[in-house]
């Protein structure tokens, strides 16, 4: 991965990218593929709740630092390990 410094005062920081994972993807995918199925039940109710619940647990994201993989928040702008900034 290139990437092109910008002169600016003082020593600039290499830049990388925030890496987001899915960590509750495949569970997610699942409860709404039982969600969806349930659907179709008498028990209908309930399927739409896992659905839900489902798509919920899929939006979770987490981000690591993406030049040591470090956990950072989303709205970091510098990792607290490498000193690295962090781009969009
Ligand atoms: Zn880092």
């Amino acid at each position: 991965m290139s990437i092109r410094k910008v002169s600016t005062a003082g020593p600039v920081k290499a830049v990388t990218k925030r890496k987001a994972k899915r960590p509750l993807a495949v569970v997610a995918s699942l409860i709404c593929l039982v969600g969806i199925v349930m659907c179709f039940t008498p028990g209908w109710v309930m399927g739409v709740v896992l659905v839900v619940a489902g798509l919920a647990m899929d939006s979770v994201r987490r981000y690591v630092c993406g030049a040591c993989g470090n956990r950072i928040e989303k709205t970091s702008v510098m990792c607290p390990v490498c000193q690295t900034r962090l781009g969009k």
